[in-house]
């Protein structure tokens, strides 16, 4: 897509920090960073989120982001890693060409997670019922 940021990056039509390169996939430095390392990793074609992207690009995806991952971990010592990946402007979503972020978390990053919510009464059994029905 020719206004797409990261197929720009695709086409090294904008610069980037690449750490991974492969015939479809790429990964490199997110340039605002959770954490120093934080790397993106996305498909080489350009696809918008979780749900267009096929299942079969998904599957060798996710590979890749676990192989990056593990790089991430060792390159910066991190006692953990986040994984993120966002669909649709409300969850957060800027760049409309699918990506995983995958952040390194130390001890003391004082990073927080989100604030949770409470289910009151039945809720959890009505948003079970809500979700269940579109997966039989
Ligand atoms: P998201 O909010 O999940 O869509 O994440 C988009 C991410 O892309 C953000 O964390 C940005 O910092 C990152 N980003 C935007 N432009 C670039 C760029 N040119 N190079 C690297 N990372 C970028
Ligand atoms: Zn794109």
């Amino acid at each position: 897509m020719t206004d797409c940021i990261f197929c720009k990056i695709v086409d090294s039509k904008i610069p980037s920090s690449k750490v991974y390169e492969d015939k479809d996939f790429l990964a490199f430095l997110d340039i605002m960073p959770v954490n120093k390392g934080h790397v993106l990793v996305i498909p080489k074609k350009h696809y918008v989120n979780l749900f267009d992207i096929p299942e079969e690009v998904l599957a060798d995806l996710i590979k890749i982001v676990k192989k990056v991952a593990g790089a991430v971990k060792s390159g910066v010592n991190a006692d953990g890693i986040n994984l993120m990946q966002s669909n649709g402007v409300p969850a957060g979503q800027e760049v409309m060409h699918i990506h995983f972020h995958i952040m390194p978390r130390f001890k003391e990053d004082e990073l927080k997670h989100w604030p949770r919510k409470k289910y009151v009464d039945s809720e959890m059994d009505e948003y079970k019922d809500l979700i269940k029905k579109f997966l039989e």
